[in-house]
This record gives C-alpha cells, structure tokens and sequence, in this order.
C-alpha cells in the first residue's frame, strides 16, 4: 500500500487548538511508522525540530514523555502504594486510591490517570499547562 504524505504535517496551521495538534501528530506519526517504519523517538525528535520559531515555546511530544515520568509521589501523599482519591467523586477516609508504575487507580470510583492527568485534576489546569508543569 502507497501511504501519500502532505507536504507539510497538518498541525503546523496555526487555527487548530493544542488538543487538536496532538490528534494530527498521532494520526501522522502513524501514516510514518507505516510508510518508513522510522524509530518513534526519531520521528518526535524529527518533529520537534521541524517545528516554526514562533511554536517552539510549545508543548512537545519529548516534553510529553517527560511529564510523564514526573514522580508522581511528589504530588500525592502516598503511604504503601496507595494515596487519597483525587477524583473528588467521594469521600476517601481509607485511601483506596493505588499508585503504580507512576499511574494511578482508584478501586473505589474508578478513577484511573497519569501524572499528567493527575497534575490537571489537583491543580485545576489543561493539559498543555500540566505538561509544562511537570518539566
Ligand atoms: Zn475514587
């Protein structure tokens, strides 16, 4: 199968939110792995720098790994593995909330997130000012 690739990545138009950018990187990046079955590493990295002067401020993908490798201990008190749920759905006398692999699930409500979901349900904040949040 022939992949035809645009001449440049959509998400350059600057009219599309960071939510919407994210969604045409993906869609993208995979159109690449198929097509020339590049590391994903060097593809974001490749991204990264093809982005215009004005966006390199932005959240990137590479800033995206690294939020989420954050320690997400150092925004819950987390005793034995398990923390208080953040969800704010119910009250949490008995933490019920397990943290692991820097994620975290609640068994009570099911709320389950990453660090950077984590960052955005504490703080009150978007997706883009958590990543940045968490460098
Ligand atoms: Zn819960």
């Amino acid at each position: 199968m022939k992949i035809i690739r645009p001449a440049t990545p959509m998400f350059f138009n600057s009219d599309v939110s960071i939510g919407e950018e994210i969604e045409q990187a993906k869609l993208w990046k995979d159109a690449q792995r198929c097509s020339e079955k590049r590391s994903r590493k060097l593809f974001s990295e490749w991204l990264d720098e093809m982005r215009p002067p004005e966006k390199k401020n932005e959240v990137t993908a590479e800033m995206i790994e690294r939020a989420k490798e954050f320690p997400i201990e150092n925004m819950l008190e987390v005793v034995r593995g398990v923390a208080r749920c953040i969800s704010g759905e119910h009250e949490d006398k008995r933490p019920s909330m397990q943290v692991k692999h820097n994620r975290v699930k609640c068994f009570s409500c099911g709320y389950k997130n990453d660090t950077i979901g984590v960052a955005q349900t504490i703080y009150g904040i978007s997706f883009h000012e958590a990543v940045k949040k968490l460098q």
